[in-house]
C-alpha cells in the first residue's frame, strides 16, 4: 500500500514536470496539494515519507481525527481545508489549518479572522469561485469576487492569497482549459486593481494538466495519488 502511494506520487510529479516544461513554466511554481479525504492517517504518512508535505481535507471531523493522529508531524505537514465551511466549524479550522481554499462569504472569513490564534501566523485563504455557474456548486459568482477579495483583504488575521475553483467535470485537454483560463483572467483583473494575489488553486486528478497550462499555482490531487475513493467518511 505504501509503495503504491509513493509510485503514484512519482507519476504525478513527472506529469507536473512534463506539463510545466510544455507550458514554459518552472515546475517549482506548481505546488502539489495531496487531497487525502476518506484516506487514513497511515496513507498520509506514506505520502509524507515519499516527500509530500501539503495535504487537503474536506470533512472536519475526519480531518481533526487525522491531524490528532499525526500530531508528531505537527509543523512539518501543511494542512489545507478545501471543503464547504459551516459557521460552527470555523474555530477548528482557524486553530488547526494553515490554509483554507473554500471561502465563499464574508461572514465565514470574519469568524476565521477573529478565531485565528495570535500565536499562529495569519491563515492563508483563497476565495472559491463558481466558475462554471452551476447552481449546485459552492463558490461566489465571478461578478462578486473582486468586492469579496477586497473585504477579506482587510481582515487582520487572514492573508488573502488567491482564487480557487472546482469546474464541472468535462473531458479533453482543450475544453478543460476554458474554465481555468477564465479563473486566471479573473485573477489578473483583480491584481490589475492593485491587489497582490499569488495563488490560483485549480485542477484535480483529471484536469490538472489543463490547469497547469493555464497558470495554476496549486493543484489539488486526490485519486491520482491515493486511488479511488470507495466510501464517504462523513
Ligand atoms: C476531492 C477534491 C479534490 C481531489 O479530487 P480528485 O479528483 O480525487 O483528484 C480536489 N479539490 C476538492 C475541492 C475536492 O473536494
Amino acid at each position: 500500500m505504501f509503495s503504491i502511494i509513493a509510485k503514484n506520487l512519482e507519476v504525478v510529479r513527472r506529469r507536473i514536470s512534463a506539463i510545466s516544461i510544455a507550458s514554459g513554466r518552472d515546475a517549482a511554481t506548481v505546488q502539489l496539494l495531496a487531497v487525502s479525504k476518506t484516506f487514513s492517517a497511515d496513507d498520509i504518512r506514506a505520502a509524507y515519507t515519499a516527500g509530500q508535505k501539503a495535504f487537503g481535507e474536506n470533512y472536519m471531523r475526519e480531518a481533526l481525527d487525522k491531524i490528532a493522529e499525526l500530531h508528531l508531524l505537527r509543523g512539518l505537514i501543511e494542512w489545507h481545508f478545501i471543503g464547504p465551511i459551516q459557521s460552527n466549524k470555523t474555530r477548528a479550522i482557524a486553530e488547526q489549518f494553515d490554509w483554507v481554499h473554500s471561502i465563499d462569504r464574508l461572514k465565514i472569513a470574519r469568524r476565521l479572522s477573529e478565531q485565528r490564534p495570535t500565536h499562529l501566523p495569519p491563515l492563508n485563504v483563497c476565495i472559491q469561485v463558481n466558475i462554471s455557474g452551476e447552481a449546485s456548486k459552492g463558490g461566489v459568482a465571478p461578478s462578486d469576487i473582486a468586492a469579496l477579495v477586497c473585504d477579506v483583504a482587510l481582515l487582520p488575521r487572514l492573508r488573502v492569497r488567491g482564487l480557487m475553483s472546482i469546474p464541472e467535470p468535462i473531458f479533453g485537454l482543450h475544453i478543460q482549459c476554458t474554465p481555468h483560463r477564465r479563473l486566471r483572467e479573473l485573477f489578473n483583473a483583480i491584481n490589475a486593481q492593485g491587489l497582490n494575489l499569488d495563488t490560483l488553486s485549480m485542477g484535480m486528478s483529471t484536469d490538472f494538466s489543463a490547469a497547469i497550462l493555464e497558470g495554476a499555482t496549486i493543484i489539488r490531487v486526490g485519486t491520482a495519488i491515493f486511488g479511488t475513493r470507495t466510501y464517504l467518511a462523513h
